[in-house]
């Protein structure tokens, strides 16, 4: 394991991190998720040494680091704002990590052009830092991260600054690089599609909490609390209480909610007496008809559709809720055009419902 941390804490006047025991491997892209606030950049600068834990320990590569300043870890820091040096060029902003270190001059030269290449901006090398553009700065900043070798690298935001189609190019490159040098990425960001596409693992945090770990996909199809599910996606929830015994041969259970009655597979896991039924929008159906042989069906008027290119996006009013729907635009072609206003029947499975302990 290269990074542990083991029960740390941290309390600011009224913020308390919870404390916080996690393992992160070597050459892993591992994000901190969360909303605004909820301390995913106190656990980045505890780990880089820019905070003290209030308790617990910071073990890099097996090593207690709890008390070492920054720059005696072998971490670093890619800032939200890069904090390039204006009055450098690119080549010397990379350089600057080596020189302070006192390494040789030729291998400082072989270093940096290594790692300018890595990032695509070797043709940038003599430029300094406002006669290059936004993404070309986080390229700069990437490369002098790596320059150094570190073992770890932790990522601030970092693609927060960009517009939307140079962030997306990022992403791919950002994983890539990550996957290349064999460096451990930890990200912190709050975009959710962002750390779904680049993570091996994401921890989510809610309120000072790390709520789960996971890999994207246990995040997304097997979240472990309602808050969860909502943060990492589109979610349409259904309370209830669950009715019997499961059925031996199928597993299935009743649940009884406001909506109607509705069939659950158990798969085994105790479930508790009151539910929230998560169904994620592209896992619903949308029927122009009703059908006799879906096991479980909803009708509802069609409230607003946002067409998106690839997909159209449906709001249906079912009794006092809203349920949203995606429906991929060549199955939509194949069928007949909707309006707002239309009666429709909302189908689900009963194997694609996420089922959690209400008020999670
Ligand atoms: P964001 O996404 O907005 O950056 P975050 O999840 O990274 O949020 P943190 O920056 O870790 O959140 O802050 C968590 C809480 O700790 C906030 O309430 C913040 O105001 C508080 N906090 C952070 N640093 C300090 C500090 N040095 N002194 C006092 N309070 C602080």
């Amino acid at each position: 394991m290269l990074l542990n941390l083991e029960a740390v804490t941290k309390s600011f006047g009224g913020f308390q991190l919870h404390p916080l025991t996690l393992s992160i491997e070597k050459g892993e892209f591992f994000s901190l998720l969360g909303p605004s606030g909820c301390g995913k950049t106190t656990v980045l600068r505890l780990i880089g040494g820019f905070e003290m834990p209030t308790s617990g320990k910071v073990i890099l590569n097996g090593r207690d680091i709890t008390q070492l300043p920054p720059h005696k870890r072998s971490v670093h820091t890619v800032f939200q704002r890069y904090a390039l040096f204006p009055h450098l060029t690119v080549w010397e902003n990379v350089a600057f990590p080596l020189h302070l270190k006192k390494l040789p001059s030729a291998e400082i030269a072989q270093r940096v052009e290594e790692c300018l290449k890595l990032v695509e901006i070797l043709d940038l090398q003599d430029r300094r830092t406002h006669q290059i553009s936004g993404g070309q700065a986080q390229r700069t900043a990437l490369a002098r991260a790596l320059v150094g070798k570190p073992d770890l690298l932790l990522l601030d935001e970092p693609l927060s600054a960009l517009d939307p189609e140079l962030r997306m190019k990022m992403r791919e490159e950002l994983k890539a690089i990550c996957k290349k040098v064999g460096i451990t990425f930890l990200l912190v960001t709050h975009d959710q599609e962002e750390a779904l596409q680049l993570s091996d693992r994401i921890a989510v945090f809610k309120a000072g909490q790390c709520l789960q770990v996971g890999t994207p996909k246990t995040i997304y199809e097997d979240p472990a609390e309602p808050f969860v599910a909502r943060f990492i996606g589109a979610v349409n929830e259904i309370p209830g209480e669950i009715q019997g015994e499961a059925a031996p041969e199928t597993g299935e259970v009743g649940l009884v909610s406001p909506l109607g009655t509705f069939k659950l597979k158990k798969n085994g896991q105790p479930l508790p007496q009151s539910v929230s039924v998560i169904l994620r929008p592209e896992k619903m159906r949308l029927l122009r008809s009703k059908s006799t042989t879906q096991e479980n069906l909803m009708e509802g008027e069609i409230q607003d559709l946002t067409y998106l290119g690839s997909r159209t996006e449906y709001s249906v009013k079912i009794g006092p809720s809203v349920f949203k729907v995606f429906e991929q635009e060549l199955e939509r072609l194949k069928k007949r055009r909707l309006n707002v206003g239309d009666r429709v029947f909302l189908a689900w499975r009963s194997e694609d419902a996420i089922i959690l302990a209400q008020n999670s």
